[in-house]
């Protein structure tokens, strides 16, 4: 059983949702009754952005059979008996089927019905300096950040830190980025080339 799993060890009811905290990163569960009348539990991002205090529960990304529930009821009983989500005040609903507009936490209040935010990954280029062995923040692929200037991820939802992104999600995420950063280093390149003048 993968959704309610030993990593996922800190749980919270954010106005019924399930958000939970682990190792591998922090998330949200809803659960879905089939036809067939089986549980399914959908897993999504959550990001905190402090700078605005909200909590937005992002797309989902797993889906697996529930077994530790029968029914929605049972699960909307669990939800009520964890701990109250309470690291912003506010939250917000952005998935494939549209935005929950803008919420208190603790109270469910709508704050701002047409709330919108911008799910794209906040990529940066940022000086670069130090030889860095870490994965591709997006896809996990090794990658070596070039220096002096590398393309990073500003990463909302665990500490706040930068992390580096390779090329291949640059091209996908922020093409501009990566053509800015091309440009460069073949200038870079170039004017060390230059022949020298006599
Ligand atoms: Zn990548």
């Amino acid at each position: 059983m993968v959704c309610l799993s030993q990593k996922m060890k800190k749980q919270y009811n954010l106005n019924g949702n399930l958000i939970f905290e682990s190792p591998d990163g922090n998330g949200w569960v809803e659960w879905v009754e089939a036809d067939d009348g089986t549980l399914h539990c959908l897993v999504g991002d959550i990001k905190i952005d402090k700078e605005i205090d909200v909590t937005i529960l992002s797309t989902f990304k797993n889906r697996s059979d529930e077994t530790r529930f029968k029914t929605v009821v049972e699960v909307k009983e669990y939800v009520k008996s964890l701990p109250q989500w309470n690291k912003t005040k506010y939250y917000s609903k952005i998935t494939e089927l549209g935005s929950s507009g803008l919420l208190d936490c603790k109270t469910g209040d709508v704050i701002d019905a047409g709330f919108e935010y911008d799910l794209h990954p906040h990529l940066v280029i940022k000086f670069n300096n130090i030889n860095r062995k870490e994965p591709c923040a997006m896809c996990g692929s090794r990658s070596q950040t070039k220096i002096p200037l590398g393309l990073f991820l500003f990463d909302y939802s665990s500490s706040a830190v930068f992390r580096p992104v390779c090329n291949g999600c640059g091209e996908k995420y922020a093409p501009i980025l990566v053509r800015l950063l091309t440009d460069f280093y073949q200038n870079e390149d170039d004017s060390t080339r230059l022949p020298i003048q006599e």
